[in-house]
């Protein structure tokens, strides 16, 4: 069991853009979910933790590893995948993990041959094997990704929006993987979508500007908005007035018409009924998008 320790962690670029808040994570073997809005912070925390930019304070060690102190002894135990996973052109599913092998250090010929098979194998491509990685579907290559991070037996494994722009059945197949590969080692999920946390995860952190809003189970943060969540259909001229006199987590589009879902401790009447509460409703209620629509 590896456990990786993140401590006051803060990060302000130089435009001024707070993009860590002093951030305090704590995380075990397993699937763990970073869920945020685009530009909460979430890839400028993956890209510190993989060791490619510096925080202005804070720590972070796994294993009794000081990720900041010891970044090569970090990358030897670290699998990523970036948000875009650039390829070489031209190049087959086998020969870019048979580079990225030699590169991790995997230096003997049929120990590397072996290897590369069973990740071809694992992330179900051995039959694509000779073909160019550029010509795969998005599936595919966030497929190929998952091998390569995979190399070197790493404890911890960084994905960065790994769903974006798959369609659902590649999108499902990618899931599979995951939660296979997520058994033994930590692995952080850092998406702004929340189906990728409800299907995979059992822990998770939602962030927003730079802070960890929400650390815990999903299903616990379901639980404290039991009977608080309710919801009409309004017209669009409305949507102004609601915001004014109701907290809205939500706002979406149900054939035409915009759904409202609102937070209140109490029945609010009004035409609204209560719903039983999903991960959505605790994302946006963490996150309070009640401006996104005045
Ligand atoms: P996320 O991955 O959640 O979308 P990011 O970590 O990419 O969030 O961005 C967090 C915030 O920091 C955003 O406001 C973004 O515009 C800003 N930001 C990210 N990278 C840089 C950078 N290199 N220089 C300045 N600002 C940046």
């Amino acid at each position: 069991m590896s456990t990786l320790k993140i401590a006051n962690l803060s990060k302000t670029y130089a435009n001024g853009v707070k993009a860590l808040d002093n951030v305090n994570l704590e995380l075990e073997n397993g699937m763990f979910g970073l869920l945020g809005p685009n530009g909460a912070g979430k890839s400028s925390l993956m890209r510190t933790l993989a060791t490619l930019q510096e925080a202005d304070s804070g720590t972070a060690t796994i294993d009794g590893i000081d990720i900041f102190k010891q970044p090569a002894e970090l990358r030897k135990v670290l699998g990523y995948l970036p948000q875009e996973f650039g390829v070489y052109p031209r190049i087959t599913a086998e020969q870019l993990l048979t580079h990225i092998a030699v590169l991790k250090g995997i230096t003997n010929t049929k120990e590397r041959k072996e290897l590369v098979k069973y990740l071809l194998d694992k992330v179900n491509l051995y039959d694509k094997r000779n073909k160019s990685v550029k010509g795969f579907s998005g599936g595919m290559k966030q497929r190929v990704g998952i091998a390569q991070a995979l190399i070197g037996n790493p404890k911890l494994i960084i994905v960065d929006e790994p769903t974006a722009g798959l369609d659902p059945s590649e999108r499902n197949r990618f899931y599979n993987l995951l939660a296979d590969v997520g058994k033994e080692v930590i692995v952080i999920l850092s998406t702004h979508i929340v189906d990728d946390v409800r299907e995979l995860c059992t822990k998770m952190a939602i962030m927003n500007l730079g802070e960890i809003v929400y650390h815990g189970a999903p299903q616990n943060a379901i639980k404290e908005l039991d009977g608080k969540v309710y919801q009409r259909m309004v017209k669009h001229g409305e949507l102004h007035q609601y915001a004014n006199d109701y907290k809205i987590i939500s706002n979406k589009m149900v054939g035409g018409q915009p759904l409202i879902h609102i937070y209140s401790d109490e029945h609010p009447k009004n035409g609204f009924e209560e719903v039983t509460p999903n991960l959505e409703d605790v994302f946006f209620s963490k996150i309070n998008t009640s401006n996104v629509l005045v």
